[in-house]
């Protein structure tokens, strides 16, 4: 079965009387290539374990199974299940398991699926939900190597973004604090069966052992970004002083630019990862 040719997956599809929702982003992947470099760019081997978010038809859980030890793929859509069934039945190494991913208690699905394998995530999922998973994942710290997803361009512009640009903020700064982004392949709407309106491209997060950087309060360095952030147009002492996140008097805050060497007039596209961790252990000992 090539499941990812586009008259099989219809003939499937059919014969299972699917119809795709809109709501649930459901753009199967039809794309050869694309399946190729995302398979390869996930890390996957017959030593590590895949977890699949949003699999749909089974196109690329077909492709993961292939090069894996084992895949868990988690498919909210009930009706999904039976045509699952069938286009992965010559597999005995994949599990899928009918859930919303955002209510899925992530680290035990993958202790009890996945023992100490390495584990590779990888998802093609609706865009609004893309970025809540990603992070869900990041910030509970959930055991895995690495994440593998499909985004809409802009989105992975953001996360891989450095100081300066337009595209920088607090996405960038929280992927970067976690993970070392690296954009893999672009992804045209004719890739897609039905045809998405606009470009996706994927993109590899490695998960790093440690955060990226030292900083003594994650908490408080990350309120600082999303004030930073927040009024982007405001300089950073301004955007902080006013910030409704923090509670640091705008003194504090001048003294604490100085010492640290930033022009008073900075503004936080400015400012590298390691910049805001030391702005950050700064006022905590200022506090
Ligand atoms: N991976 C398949 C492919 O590449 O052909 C399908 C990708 S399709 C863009 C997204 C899939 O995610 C759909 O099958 C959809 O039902 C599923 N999905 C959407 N929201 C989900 C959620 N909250 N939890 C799990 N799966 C979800």
């Amino acid at each position: 079965m090539e499941l990812y040719n586009p008259s099989q997956l219809k003939k499937v599809i059919e014969s299972f009387g699917f119809s795709f929702s809109k709501s649930l982003g459901q753009n199967f992947l039809i794309d050869k290539n694309v399946l190729d470099s995302i398979v390869s760019a996930s890390g996957v081997s017959k030593d590590s374990c895949a977890l699949e978010i949003g699999p749909g038809a089974g196109v690329l859980t077909r492709e993961l199974a292939k090069a894996s030890k084992s895949v868990v793929a988690v498919e909210i859509d009930k009706s999904l299940m039976p045509l699952l069934d069938h286009t992965l039945s010559e597999f005995d190494n994949v599990k899928v398991v009918n859930e919303d991913v955002l209510k899925v208690d992530l680290e035990k699905l993958i202790e009890e699926n996945f023992g100490d394998n390495d584990v590779h995530v990888v998802a093609n999922l609706p865009y609004y939900i893309t970025t809540p998973i990603i992070m869900k994942f990041l910030e509970e710290s959930v055991k895995i190597k690495s994440l593998t997803v499909m985004v809409q361009k802009e989105v992975a512009d953001r996360m891989a973004a450095l100081p300066g640009g337009k595209d920088y903020g607090a996405l960038s700064l929280a992927v970067q604090f976690y993970t070392v982004p690296k954009i893999v392949v672009k992804a045209e709407p004719h890739c897609f069966m039905p045809q998405p309106k606009v470009a996706s491209v994927v993109i590899r997060l490695s998960v790093t052992d440690e955060p990226t950087v030292n900083v003594k309060n994650k908490k408080q360095m990350f309120a600082i970004i999303k004030s930073a952030f927040g009024q982007r147009r405001k300089t950073l002492l301004n955007a902080l002083s006013k910030s409704p996140y923090i509670n640091i008097e705008k003194e504090k805050l001048l003294s604490a630019l100085s010492e640290l060497g930033f022009d008073p007039n900075i503004r936080g596209e400015k400012l590298s990862l390691s910049d805001f961790a030391k702005l950050s252990d700064y006022l905590e000992e200022e506090i």
